[in-house]
C-alpha cells in the first residue's frame, strides 16, 4: 500500500471526513485490522483564509507548495488536496513535486457520467463557483458543463462555507437554503448536484435531493485509496 500525502485542514472539519473514509473503506477492502497509510499536513485554515480573501494566491500557492514538498519528503508517494478550492493552484503544487497529484475533480467527473448527468449544478465557494479552474477543468479534461447558481445564491452558499461549515455549525436554516437553491436550479434544468465543497457533505446527504448528487470529499478519498492500492 502506498502512503497517502493529506494536504488538509482547509478546514479540518472536512479532513476528519477524509480520513475517516478513507480508514473506513481500507477496512472494508482489505479486512481486519488495515488502515489507510497516510501523513497529514493540516494548515490553521486562518492563515489561508486571509490570503484567499486579499485576492493574494501567490502567497497561499507558496504555502501549499511548501506543504507538499514536506509531505514528499516525509514519505508520501502520491497526493490529495483536501479542499476543492485549493485546486486553484493544483498544476503549481503538481509541478513542485514528483509524485502523482489525484486531481479531485478527476476523482468526481466519472461519477458525474456514470449517472448520465449532462448539466450538474455546481456548489461551492465563490471561487471555485465564478472563476475557471475548476469548470473549466471538467469541461476541457472531462466534456462536463456544470452550471452555478444565481449571484445571490452564490453569495449565501459561500457565507455559509466560510461562516458556518467551516467552523463546524451545522443549521437547519442553512440546509434549507441549500435545498431551495437545487429546486431552483433543477426546475431550470440542472440534472445532478456537485457537492464542490469538501464541507458540503456535512450538511445535506444524496437523500435531500430528487437529482444524482456527488460528494467531492466522499469520490475523492475513493480516489486517493485506490491509487494507494494501485486499483
Ligand atoms: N473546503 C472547501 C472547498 O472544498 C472550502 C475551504 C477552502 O477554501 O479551502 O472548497
Amino acid at each position: 500500500m502506498k502512503t497517502i500525502g493529506l494536504l488538509g485542514g482547509m478546514s479540518w472539519e472536512s479532513t476528519s471526513v477524509y480520513y475517516q473514509t478513507l480508514n473506513r473503506m481500507a477496512r472494508e477492502r482489505l479486512g481486519g485490522l488495515h488502515s489507510a497509510k497516510c501523513l497529514l499536513w493540516s494548515f490553521d485554515f486562518a492563515e489561508i483564509e486571509a490570503a484567499q480573501a486579499a485576492g493574494d494566491w501567490g502567497k497561499a500557492t507558496d504555502m501549499m507548495v511548501a506543504a507538499a514538498r514536506n509531505l514528499e519528503r516525509g514519505g508520501a508517494e502520491c497526493l490529495v488536496i483536501c479542499t476543492n478550492t485549493m485546486h486553484k493552484m493544483a498544476q503549481e503544487v503538481e509541478d513542485a513535486v514528483g509524485i502523482r497529484l489525484i486531481h479531485i475533480a478527476d476523482s468526481t467527473a466519472p461519477a458525474i457520467k456514470d449517472a448520465g448527468c449532462k448539466a450538474p449544478l455546481l456548489l461551492a465557494t465563490c471561487y471555485t463557483m465564478e472563476q475557471d479552474f475548476y469548470k473549466g477543468h471538467l469541461r476541457d479534461r472531462h466534456g462536463i458543463e456544470a452550471r452555478i447558481p444565481d449571484a445571490d445564491d452564490r453569495a449565501e452558499i459561500h457565507r455559509i462555507i466560510y461562516e458556518e461549515l467551516c467552523r463546524g455549525e451545522i443549521w437547519a436554516d442553512s440546509k434549507e437554503t441549500f435545498l431551495e437553491v437545487v429546486r431552483k436550479e433543477t426546475a431550470k434544468g440542472a440534472d445532478g448536484v456537485i457537492f464542490g465543497c469538501t464541507e458540503i457533505g456535512l450538511l445535506v446527504k444524496a437523500e435531500d435531493f430528487e437529482v444524482p448528487s456527488f460528494d467531492t470529499t466522499v469520490l475523492h478519498a475513493q480516489a486517493a485509496l485506490d491509487c494507494a492500492l494501485d486499483s
